[in-house]
C-alpha cells in the first residue's frame, strides 16, 4: 500500500505523534481512527475497532459515527508515540541522537509538523511540568559539552525568529521592520541584524523561549482561537575548537515549530487571512516540493522559492540531519489533516 515505508535513511528521521482526545474531541464522542500497532507502525482509519486501553480513560459512548472510508494504511516510521508519550519520551526517541551529529559536525534540523490544535507547539516548547524538545534537546547538548571536559572548547548562540508572510522577524528583539537574508560564501545563508544571544545553560533558554513566544505573530482564526499562521525558527550556533588543533567549526541547530499544515480553504479565509494562508503554503508547500525532490534524489533542490526553505538550505538534505515529527490528532474529526499529515510524513521519509 501506498502509506507504508521503508529503507529509512540515516539522515532523515521521522517520528508521529499522536496527542490525547481534547475536551472537544470527548465532548462529540469522537472516534478514533488511529490505531497504534506498536512503536514504529500505526493504521489509520482501520477496519477493526479500535482497542480502546491505547487511549484509556476515554470512553467511546456513541456509535453513530461520521462515514469513514475504512483505508486500513499501515504506516511504518522511525518510531511512533502515542497518547501518553511525555515530552521526554519523544526527545529520547527523536532529537537525543542529532546532538552527537552536531558534535561530529553536521548541521541538524528539526521540524514539527501537523495541522493547527495537533500539538506542534506543546511537543517544541510544551511547559513548566512538562518541558518541550527544545529544551530538552538544549539540556542534552550542554551536558555533552560538560562531558568534553578540557578538550574541546565551545561558544553557543541561539536566535530566534519568525516567518511570517514571507518576512522574517526577530523574535528576541521584536520590530515591525523585517529582516534580511544574506548568502555568504564561507558562512552560507546569513540574517542581517539578528540577534544572537549567548547562553550558557538550559535554564536560561526558558526564559528567552518564553518571551520570544510572547513575540509569535497570533490571529484566530474561524477554525482554531489558537491558530498559528506563522512559523517559529530556534536556531543554535555551535562554535567549537578543539584544544590540541586550532581549527575553528562552526555547527548550526535549527528547531522549527511550523504553521499549521491545514488548507487556507478549511479556515474560510478572506482578504488579510487569505493572503496569510497564500503565504503560508508558499513556505510550507516549498518545504514539500524540497522534501519531494530530496526523496526522489533529484539534484536540483528548489531551496530559493520560499523565506523558509533559503533559510534552511544548508539545514536540509545532503551533510544534514533531519528529524521532523509529525503531529496529529486520534480523532475521526481530524480526518483529513491527519491523512494528509500521515502521507507527508511518509514521503519525508523516503529522502
Ligand atoms: P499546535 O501548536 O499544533 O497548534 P498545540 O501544541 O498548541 O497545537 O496543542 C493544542 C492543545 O492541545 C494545547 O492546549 C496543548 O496543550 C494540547 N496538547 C497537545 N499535545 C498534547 C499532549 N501530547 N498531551 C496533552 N496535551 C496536549
Ligand atoms: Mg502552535
Amino acid at each position: 500500500r501506498c502509506g507504508s515505508t521503508q529503507n529509512m535513511s540515516a539522515n532523515v528521521k521521522v517520528v508521529v505523534r499522536v496527542r490525547p482526545l481534547n475536551n472537544k474531541e470527548l465532548e462529540h464522542n469522537s472516534q478514533i481512527v488511529v490505531d497504534i500497532v506498536d512503536d514504529k507502525m500505526l493504521v489509520f482509519d482501520p477496519k477493526e475497532e479500535i482497542r480502546p486501553f491505547f487511549y484509556h480513560g476515554m470512553q467511546q459512548q456513541n456509535k453513530t459515527f461520521l462515514k469513514r472510508a475504512n483505508k486500513e494504511l499501515k504506516f511504518v516510521f522511525d518510531n511512533v508515540c502515542g497518547p501518553n508519550a511525555t515530552n521526554k519520551d519523544v526527545f529520547e526517541t527523536s532529537t537525543k541522537d542529532i546532538i552527537t551529529s552536531l558534535m561530529e559536525g553536521y548541521n541538524c534540523s528539526v521540524f514539527v509538523y501537523g495541522a493547527t490544535g495537533a500539538g506542534k507547539t506543546f511537543t517544541m516548547i510544551g511547559n513548566i511540568e512538562n518541558p518541550g524538545i527544545t529544551y530538552l534537546t538544549m539540556e542534552h547538548l550542554f551536558h555533552t559539552i560538560g562531558s568534553f571536559g578540557n578538550e574541546r572548547e565551545f561558544d553557543i548562540g541561539v536566535s530566534y525568529i519568525e516567518v511570517y508572510n514571507e518576512n522574517v522577524y526577530d523574535l528576541l528583539k521584536p520590530s515591525n521592520t523585517p529582516l534580511q537574508l544574506r548568502e555568504d560564501s564561507k558562512y552560507g545563508v546569513m540574517i542581517a541584524g539578528l540577534t544572537l544571544c549567548n547562553i550558557n545553560t538550559a535554564r536560561e533558554l526558558l526564559n528567552l523561549l518564553e518571551n520570544g513566544n510572547k513575540n509569535r505573530t497570533q490571529h484566530p482564526t474561524d477554525s482554531n482561537a489558537e491558530s498559528s499562521r506563522s512559523h517559529a525558527v530556534f536556531q543554535v550556533y555551535v562554535k567549537m575548537r578543539g584544544k590540541a588543533s586550532s581549527q575553528l567549526r562552526i555547527v548550526k541547530l535549527s528547531m522549527i515549530d511550523l504553521a499549521g499544515s491545514e488548507r487556507a480553504s478549511a479556515t474560510g479565509c478572506i482578504g488579510d487571512r487569505f493572503k496569510e494562508g497564500a503565504n503560508i503554503n508558499k513556505s510550507l508547500l516549498s518545504l514539500g516540493n524540497c522534501i519531494n525532490k530530496l526523496a526522489d534524489g533529484s539534484s536540483y533542490i528548489p531551496y530559493r522559492d520560499s523565506k523558509l526553505t533559503r533559510l534552511l538550505k544548508d539545514s536540509l538534505g545532503g551533510n544534514c540531519k533531519t528529524v521532523m515529527i509529525a503531529n496529529i490528532s486520534p480523532s475521526n474529526t481530524s480526518y483529513e489533516d491527519t491523512y494528509n499529515t500521515l502521507k507527508y510524513a511518509a514521503r519525508a521519509s523516503k529522502i
